[in-house]
């Protein structure tokens, strides 16, 4: 690392400040804080890689500073810490990543300083690994980015929620390399849209799918693959041919999903409907993902010819076995999906009782670690073998 990463730390209570200041020292950074109002305005001018930040700070709150922050730092890593509970956390979050910061973690108080000291060292290790999370700059060489050596997929299943069979595979883009370990795909696929290169990696993550589908017998034999799309892609007048052209070499259209998650404000609408309608006239299927977390603007999406719902984990995380009424969020979004004929899938199913509650509220499908984490293809067989045995016991 050329420079020693610098993290700012807000909170009103100084003795809070002086713990977290020491814990980011050893975790490797340098540290400073601000808790007075006046301080605080001050030191958000400043330059730093990564923010801790208190929600309650007395006169001012910390949505107001993450709203200047977002207008000066645009996607600054925040750790969000808070005495309030998780949800009101989750919402923060939220907030957060509207005002175009980057959370990278969210720890209700009173909260191991393991954690936090964890959550800190491996941002560090992302800073190391040559990306300047501050800014749209890539620091290690660009080609590394999408460097086809790099990449290859993982897939985790999705299964039916009422016999338990695997209805298909998620494929998710993996980036490895022996030096510089692993890079999480929410930050590849973030510094690939800042460098505008969306389409240079759909293509490159079709290409491995039809590749992996032809090759592993596990994957040949499912009904579906699915694969992610940004919404930059769907400025893409060429992106139906070129779908054709490399996925149906492996397997027919109608064994292939979209899905499209608002990782970008949709700001075109019209286009990018005209190529969603053009995939699905195509044959391939078409999911909205994330459902629950996106904008406005997926309600006007929802005209599109969408075959699946994906309600995304954050959701299905807040279903409680002991609440009398199950969320209305997660009931709206089933109903929503099915009064549109849209297969619902329940995402981030990591309990036993998640499992039975979604199958229960009436969702379709289940993908989540309860079932399988993303695996590598020769894996896939082991993976639903023991999800089978698990499944037994779940009805
Ligand atoms: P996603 O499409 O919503 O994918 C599901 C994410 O949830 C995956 O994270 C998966 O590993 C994680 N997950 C699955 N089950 C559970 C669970 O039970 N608990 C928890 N906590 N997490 C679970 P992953 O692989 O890190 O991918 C993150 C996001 O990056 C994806 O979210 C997707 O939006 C994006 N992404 C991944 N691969 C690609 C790609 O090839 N192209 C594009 N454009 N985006 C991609
Ligand atoms: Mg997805
Ligand atoms: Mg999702």
């Amino acid at each position: 690392m050329s420079e020693t990463p610098k993290v700012l730390v807000i909170d009103d209570e100084e003795a809070i400040c002086e713990l977290i200041v020491a814990v980011a020292e050893s975790a490797g950074f340098e540290a400073t804080s601000a808790s007075l109002p006046r301080d605080i305005e001050d030191a958000i001018g400043g330059r730093f890689d990564l923010v801790v930040l208190d929600l309650s700070l007395g006169e001012i709150d910390g949505i107001e500073i993450m709203s200047k922050l977002g207008a000066t730092h645009r996607g600054m890593p925040v750790i969000l810490v808070s005495g309030a509970d998780q949800t009101l956390l989750d919402t923060a979050g939220r907030i957060a990543e509207m005002h175009k910061l980057r959370v990278i973690g969210t720890f209700a108080k009173p909260f191991s300083l393991d954690v936090l000291k964890t959550a800190m060292m491996e941002w560090s290790q992302v800073i190391d690994q040559g990306m300047d999370p501050t800014g749209p700059k890539v620091i290690i060489n660009a080609d590394l980015l999408l460097d086809p050596d790099l990449l290859h997929l993982a897939y985790q299943p999705k299964v039916s929620t009422q016999t338990g069979e695997a209805l298909g595979v998620e494929a998710l883009v993996r980036w490895r390399h022996k030096d510089h370990g692993d890079v999480s795909p929410a930050i590849l696929v973030a510094l690939v849209e800042q460098e505008a290169r969306t389409s240079e990696l759909l293509d490159l993550v079709m290409m491995m799918a039809a590749r992996d589908r032809k090759r592993y017998r596990a994957l040949a034999s499912l009904a579906d693959i699915s694969i992610n799309i940004s919404v930059l892609d769907l400025n893409d007048e060429e992106l139906p041919r070129r779908a054709q052209r490399v996925l149906l070499e492996a397997a027919p259209s109608e064994r292939w999903t979209f899905e499209v998650t608002e990782t970008a404000p949709i700001t075109d609408v019209a286009p990018a409907l005209a190529i969603l309608t053009r995939l699905r006239i195509a044959g391939f299927r078409l999911s909205v993902d994330d459902f629950g977390t996106g904008t406005s603007n997926y309600e006007r999406l929802l005209v599109a010819p969408f075959t699946e719902l994906k309600i995304d984990r954050a959701m299905v995380s807040r279903l409680d076995i002991a609440a009398v009424e199950p969320d209305p969020m997660v009931r709206s979004g089933i109903d929503v999906g099915h009064s549109l004929n849209m297969q619902v899938v329940a995402e981030g199913v990591e309990t036993a009782d998640q499992f039975r509650m979604v199958r229960d509220l009436g969702c379709d499908a289940a993908q989540g670690y309860l079932i399988s984490p993303p695996v590598v293809p020769v894996q896939i067989d082991a993976a639903l073998d023991e999800w089978r045995r698990k499944f037994e016991y779940l009805s």
